[in-house]
């Protein structure tokens, strides 16, 4: 049977008083999410495991099955393949952020969110005075970039700069956290100081000053990691062929490492506008051709970081109406069977903003099987259903099994 995994980032959340302590997915309408409830066999996923934090790249490579201890490395080796940067043994990769310092303070992580368009300059510019045959610039997305270290360590401290808004840089700069890795450090924090000399008087930022926007005035580097020991899903778990649609690069990213093909959508942002039709289109057209198909949508998961409930709730809804039903609809009419996997990778709830790593509910439809008794899909209702609490790669497993 073919297999579909429509995974709703950051969806599950925590009671809120607004809703009569009901929480976003028990209070949306979410008619076709329910039938699919009723139709399949529920339970909870542990997709953070002990000793990680509740990162999007976490949850997601666990819920592909991916044992994290053997192949975690951080978001820039991903975010690396995602711009088709694939890494050699002995390079490390380091999301490379811009950022605004002011008065010696990170005043904010993403120079201002500045557009990719001034960020490629400046990191062009970066790569032409900097850049050797031991250190690469690469351009991202916006201010989210990339640096490739040729032979350094990677057991370095470093700070992610969103966790660290106003305070002093200096004491936050990279820490060895071996001996060996001192040289690493030495490098990175040279090119940190060499960065803010060259980017400040850069006329990209002094245009950005001059019409009262943040200027990106250092690089910030983080998330070291090796070229991640990843097999592909095809190895691990015996089908043919795949595929990944996502707006977002770490999930894509993830996809090149376990031999996803990347479908792009136009018009996919990540946000609440994103192409919704567009993204049905592209995982029924791929489902097609491939086995195996993860459609990630990131709505849900910026409302959860904007603390934003009543948009919380539409965007479980757009997930329902939008993307579940049109999906149902079409693999009716299939003579091919397909199962459905329904789940988020880990809670964002509203209250808090960010991540959390407790267990998230999933659906697991397969045409043709035995339900179990749960009927509506959230994080209580699924308490009663077959699974209890899966772990590793148990939900991957049962879902392709
Ligand atoms: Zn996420």
């Amino acid at each position: 049977m073919k297999a579909l995994v429509i995974l709703g980032d950051g969806m599950a959340d925590e009671p809120i008083d607004m809703f009569g302590g009901k929480t976003p997915l028990q209070y949306a309408h979410t008619p076709y999410m329910d039938k699919l409830a009723e139709l399949g066999v529920t339970g909870r996923m542990k997709t953070v495991p002990d000793g990680f934090h509740p990162g999007s790249e976490v949850a997601n490579l666990s819920v592909l099955g991916y044992d994290l201890q053997k192949v975690y490395e951080g978001r820039g080796v991903l975010e690396a393949a995602s711009i088709g940067v694939t890494l050699q043994a002995g390079e490390i990769a380091m999301r490379c952020n811009l950022i605004c310092i002011e008065d010696d303070k990170i005043k904010n992580h993403s120079a201002g969110h500045i557009s990719t368009e001034e960020a490629d300059i400046l990191i062009k510019y970066l790569e032409e005075k900097l850049g050797s045959e031991q250190v690469k610039f690469h351009t991202g997305v916006s201010y989210r970039h990339l640096l490739v270290i040729k032979g350094g360590d990677k057991r370095l401290d470093c700070t992610p700069p969103h966790d660290v808004p106003l305070q002093p840089f200096r004491p936050l700069m990279i820490k060895p956290e071996v001996p060996e890795a001192s040289d690493t450090t030495k490098l990175l924090n040279k090119l940190i100081l060499k960065s803010q000399e060259l980017l400040k008087e850069h006329p990209i930022n002094l245009k950005r000053i001059a019409a009262g926007k943040d200027p990106a005035n250092s690089i910030w580097p983080w998330s070291p990691g090796y070229r991640p020991a990843m097999q592909t899903m095809q190895e691990m778990h015996g089908f043919r062929k795949g595929a990944v649609i996502s707006a977002v690069d770490l999930i894509r990213g993830i996809g090149v490492y376990a031999g996803l093909d990347v479908i792009n959508v136009e018009g996919a942002t990540g946000l609440y506008n994103t192409n919704y039709e567009g993204k049905v289109q592209a995982a029924l057209e791929a489902l097609r051709t491939n086995d195996f198909v993860y459609l990630h949508i990131e709505a849900s998961d910026e409302a959860g970081h904007e603390g934003d409930v009543a948009l919380k709730v539409k965007t479980i809804e757009n997930l329902d109406h939008r993307v579940v039903h049109p999906i149902y609809e079409a693999l009716t009419t299939w003579n091919e069977s397909v199962a459905i996997g329904i789940l988020p990778d880990h809670p964002t709830p509203c209250a808090i903003r960010t991540h959390t790593n407790t267990p998230v509910p999933f659906i697991i439809y397969k045409p043709g099987e035995k339900p179990d008794s749960v009927t509506k899909y959230d994080e209580f209702s699924i308490e009663k259903g077959k699974f209890g609490i899966l772990e590793k790669d148990q939900f991957i497993k049962v879902l392709l099994g």
